[in-house]
């Protein structure tokens, strides 16, 4: 039974874990999840390579990666610089910054966790990139990337596919790990995450995969159930101080998460993937230990977690799983993506034992 209220370190903020209401171990029980084949290219699909996008631009003929700036942009420097005045206490000012789409392949009909780990690799070089050419802007401090992945998180397109935002302003949950990293830094000359990875390292029973350079873990303070990290071993702030080989193992590792979770239910699981990097507002952030958070919405293969009371109106999570027993789901499921797998092969909910067809 897990009952208790843990402490998020890098949020600052308590989470209820209220594990013992709803206590029923997934039974192994197969929710039908219907996987209609797609092809690998679609004619009317704005981002497969050389179709025409609404603004009437042509994407590239591209082959392996596609970056390009976004035709509905929610911030851009073309936004309305004059504008009235609210009066009052309330202010506002001109939504300035750069809103681009990247496309992880031309291939249509391909996810994250489907892409080669050469492949993954030369997406992190592309976020690469994209960090420090937008970060050179003088009004760009942050540079959000993220991937809306699945219908849930309300995304149509399947055309694999992360989104930046670069903004005048830091966005929130970062200013927050920031603030608190280098508070942390200062007190104690370590680096917050650092201590995150070291607690994580000593217990060892959310760490989902492992390698020399790179790890993913779900932590010991999720929010949600199955809510997980990726993270260089070494404290970069960034992607830009990464070696090759540490481009290469958190390739890897990214790719050992998104396959079980992949396998876990054998159907696309839905996320929101966020990479949070260090601000690039030229601030000192020498505490700031480079990951990329994963917020799967779904508790089971049909349940969403509703973000209800708690979450919405008071700001804090209730979760009603126990971090270690999701862990434990994910850590035992299979390295292979289930679409690569023989076809006779079929594993099972909890993934320890193929069983027959
Ligand atoms: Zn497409
Ligand atoms: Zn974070």
């Amino acid at each position: 039974m897990t009952w208790e209220e843990r402490w998020h370190p890098l949020r600052e903020e308590w989470i209820i874990v209220a594990a013992h209401r709803q206590h029923r171990p997934w039974n192994g029980e197969t929710v039908e999840h219907e996987e209609t084949r797609l092809p690998d290219y679609v004619a009317n699909c704005y981002l497969c390579p050389g179709n025409m996008r609404v603004s009437g631009k042509h994407n590239d003929p591209y082959t392996s990666t596609f970056v390009f700036d976004n035709d509905h942009p929610c911030v851009g420097f073309n936004a309305p610089q004059e504008l009235s005045s609210p009066g009052g206490i309330y202010r506002n000012r001109p939504a300035v910054g750069i809103s681009r789409v990247v496309c992880y392949s031309p291939l249509h009909n391909v996810a994250l966790a489907e892409l080669e780990i050469a492949e993954i690799e030369m997406l992190l070089r592309v976020w690469r990139e994209q960090y420090i050419e937008i970060g050179r802007h003088q009004e760009i401090n942050h540079i959000l990337i993220f991937e809306n992945k699945g219908e849930v998180v309300g995304v149509s397109n399947p055309h694999p596919h992360c989104q930046i935002y670069a903004t005048n302003f830091v966005f929130k949950t970062i200013e927050t790990e920031a603030r608190v990293s280098g508070r942390h830094l200062a007190e104690t000359g370590r680096v917050l995450f650092q201590d995150v990875l070291r607690a994580e390292q000593e217990d060892g029973r959310r760490i989902i995969f492992e390698n020399e350079t790179a790890i993913a873990f779900l932590p010991y303070f999720a929010r949600y159930a199955y809510e997980c990290y990726v993270a260089p071993k070494y404290a970069h702030a960034n992607l830009v101080t990464f070696s090759d080989s540490e481009l290469r193992d958190f390739a890897a590792a990214l790719k050992a998460l998104v396959v079980k979770y992949d396998n876990l239910w054998r159907r696309p699981f839905p996320y929101v993937m966020t990479l949070h990097q260090a601000p690039t507002d030229g601030g000192d952030y020498r505490g700031f230990h480079f990951h990329i958070e994963f917020h799967p919405p779904l508790r089971r293969p049909t349940l969403l977690k509703y973000l209800a009371g708690p979450e919405i109106g008071g700001g804090n999570f209730l979760s009603d799983t126990a971090p270690e027993e999701k862990a434990a789901e994910l850590r035992v499921q299979p390295d292979i993506h289930y679409k690569q797998m023989p076809q006779e092969t079929n594993y099972n909910t909890t993934g320890d034992k193929p069983c027959a067809p």
